[in-house]
């Protein structure tokens, strides 16, 4: 056990107890008891205690990576789903050549499933230098456990400087795995990645303290540094038809594939079928709507625009939109050419989650919403006279043609 009380010294004085934050202690039978449940080893109540009645056994520090020169080049984790490469793994090809300029190092795309050959020339012509294929029926879909093992073990043949991953629904259940096996620090849902200049290491910032504060994160003594991004994040590079590169095929024996979970069913996720990911325009609508049916008006703005509906949060907490519609830090990442934000003061969480749409278009009564600040085109006014002009208009240049 980690942590455990020495019935001996302890008396019940229950100065342990104060001080532990998770509510973890209780005396019984006059003695302190740990619920292990709710522990989380924070050793808190170790100090508290003046009789040294607590004993916590220091965790093992993971020893450094021993030869962090010997690790090279800009992976990422080309995400497919039914044999087809999934955006996010294109707009992370973009950004590790950018990084790679900085490292002269080379990009390598990682591509395990099945079937694949006739996507490698667009993965090269959109970043990677060289592409690392596992080519097999058995790892046509993701599963954790096949795809943890094979990651692994290229990691470790391989030794990539750099990891990158999307954080998607795979990225995030598969890297998270693949951390703790090669015991590597990972940066979950970065917002931004550059190259530290004099340390040539790499720098991963995201949001922090629910979102109120930009943090820029380091992983110095381990390798490969890795770092998960969301999708519409970072922009694909133009497909360039000359760029040459090659193909690593690699095999593994059939113990690298077994899995505890069997492969039941794939059914089509609901959030997929809103879209909001891939349209061009969306309108969004925050509190300002008031009430769930008031998000009709969006409706028929997206309608005639051929667009499509998003959230707040505090929309969606309020029972108005389904999650996911939501957009932000714990919603959906979006970057459409055009975002309407209706009734949405502009917080950072959601900011962080649209402010990459190339025009931000913002109505809202308060002048200083803040809203204003990232926004390309400003309406101060009354979202339910603004909203309903709008489609009027467009609906009528739409008749003209135009
Ligand atoms: C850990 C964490 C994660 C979060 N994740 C997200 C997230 O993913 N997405 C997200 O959106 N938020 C998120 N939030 C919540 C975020 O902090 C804000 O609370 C939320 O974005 C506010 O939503 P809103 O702008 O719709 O509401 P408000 O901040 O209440 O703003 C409503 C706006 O509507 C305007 N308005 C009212 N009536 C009208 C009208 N008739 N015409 C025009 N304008 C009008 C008001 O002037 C106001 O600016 C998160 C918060 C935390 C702590």
């Amino acid at each position: 056990m980690p942590i455990k009380i020495i019935i001996e010294k302890c008396t019940g004085c229950s100065l342990c107890i104060k001080a532990c934050p998770f509510d973890a202690i209780r005396i019984l039978d006059k003695k302190a008891s740990i619920d292990l449940n709710k522990c989380n080893l924070c050793g808190a109540c170790v100090e508290a205690c003046k009789l040294k009645a607590i004993l916590l056994e220091k965790p093992q520090p993971i020893p450094l990576a021993k030869d962090i020169k010997d690790y090279k080049d800009i992976w990422v984790f080309i995400e497919q789903k039914n044999s087809k490469i999934q955006p996010v793994s294109y707009e992370l090809l973009g950004k590790a050549q950018e990084l790679a300029k900085k490292l002269s190092c080379q990009v390598v795309g990682v591509l395990l499933g099945y079937n694949l050959d006739d996507q490698l020339d667009e993965l090269i012509w959109r970043g990677a230098d060289s592409i690392i294929l596992v080519d097999s029926e058995k790892l046509a879909n993701f599963q954790d456990e096949p795809y943890t093992n094979v990651l692994v073990k290229l990691i470790n043949k391989y030794k990539p400087e750099i990891l990158l991953c999307g954080a998607t629904a795979i990225g995030r259940a598969l890297i998270s795995r693949v951390a703790v096996k090669i015991k590597a620090g990972l940066t979950a849902d970065c917002t931004g990645l550059d190259i530290d200049p004099e340390r040539k290491i790499l720098l991963q910032t995201r949001p922090a303290f629910g979102g109120n504060i930009m943090a820029t994160i380091i992983s110095p003594d381990y390798r490969p540094q890795m770092a998960t991004v969301r999708h519409k994040v970072m922009q694909p590079m133009e497909p360039d038809k000359k760029r040459k590169g090659k193909v690593i095929r690699e095999v593994f024996d059939n113990s690298s594939y077994t899995s505890r979970a069997r492969l039941v069913e794939i059914i089509e996720e609901v959030e997929s079928l809103v879209n909001l990911a891939e349209a061009d325009i969306i309108v969004s609508g925050g509190r300002g709507m008031g009430r769930a049916e008031n998000f009709r008006l969006l409706e028929e703005l997206a309608r005639v625009l051929g667009g499509a509906v998003g959230a707040s949060r505090a929309a969606v907490d309020a029972g108005w939109m389904p999650y996911s519609h939501q957009i932000g830090q714990t919603g959906r990442t979006v970057s459409p050419k055009i975002y309407i934000a209706c009734g949405i003061s502009g917080q950072i969480q959601h900011l962080v989650g649209m402010q990459s749409s190339k025009i931000i278009v913002a109505i809202n009564k308060d002048p200083f919403a803040p809203i204003f600040k990232v926004a390309t085109y400003g309406i101060v006014g009354d979202l339910f006279q603004i909203v309903p002009a709008l489609t009027k208009r467009f609906k009528e240049l739409k008749a003209k043609g135009r």
